[in-house]
């Protein structure tokens, strides 16, 4: 008799155990799923993600005054006048009855104010050539994913009938590519353009211009990320040891598929 009871007992435990593990399993689901949907939106907080910006929100002293508070952007391609170049990957355009400042995406020119570095190597001649393309010219704008940055400016493409500006200046050597997810629609395209100015020695990938650097100074990325920045990066010095990998030059960076990064612009 004693021994039914505890028969009985044990099985009454084993059918309660097997409730609790049903509602733990249960439980587990519900709040680990949610999570898992939101795993796209992290791209944006990645260290050194940031397109580096000549003039963000600082001094200006153009007549056609950017209003970056509000951007007015318009899907698909949209037809707008260019006001002003500024330098050779930023201009300024009239979209909405408003001049706006326009950042190129995928492409990163020389910067004539560089905070640490000044005037930087062909920045000039990389304004002048967007200048002269681009100034006062009516030409198409396309948006990728996101149509603005965090400093308030438009993201895009520009159109010139079949020419993809952009694209144009990695071939001509005014740019390297710079990739930023998710704004990558032409992002092989433009590797693909940047190889060839390296091939070719245009601009920014020249004997003179690749000299200057060349010996002089090194490079390290990581073997996890496609950024390489100066030794003195914040972000170089968190890159451990075994990951790192050294570059001589831009232009080897470069060729092994790295990026500049965003923070120390190397
Ligand atoms: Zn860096």
């Amino acid at each position: 008799m004693k021994y039914n009871i505890l028969m009985q007992s044990s099985k009454l435990t084993s059918f309660i155990l097997d409730k609790i593990m049903v509602l733990v399993l249960l439980w587990v689901c519900l709040a680990v799923l949610p999570g898992c949907s939101g795993t796209g939106q992290e791209s944006a907080s990645v260290p050194g993600n940031s397109i580096p910006s000549s003039l963000p929100g600082g001094a200006d002293s153009s007549p056609y005054q950017a209003d970056t508070q509000n951007p007015v952007v318009e899907d698909g391609i949209t037809e707008v006048e260019v006001v002003e170049v500024i330098d050779g990957d930023t201009i300024k355009i009239l979209l909405g009855g408003r001049v706006q400042k326009l950042r190129f995406i995928g492409v990163d020119s020389p910067e004539l104010n560089h905070p640490a570095r000044g005037e930087e190597p062909l920045a000039s001649s990389a304004r002048d050539f967007t200048r002269t393309r681009l100034a006062g010219q009516t030409i198409r704008l396309e948006f990728d994913v996101e149509k603005t940055d965090q400093y308030g400016r438009l993201l895009g493409y520009i159109w010139l009938g079949d020419e993809l500006f952009n694209e144009t200046l990695l071939k001509e050597g005014y740019a390297q590519v710079v990739t930023f997810p998710p704004n990558v629609k032409y992002t092989e395209r433009f590797r693909s353009a940047q190889q060839i100015a390296i091939q070719n020695g245009h601009g920014l990938w020249s004997q003179e211009n690749q000299a200057n650097v060349d010996g002089k100074k090194t490079y390290v990325g990581s073997l996890q990320s496609n950024k390489y920045h100066f030794p003195d990066c914040k972000w170089a010095q968190q890159i451990a040891p075994e990951r790192q990998i050294w570059f001589s030059s831009p232009s080897e960076a470069a060729a092994a598929g790295y990026e500049p990064c965003g923070t120390c612009s190397p």
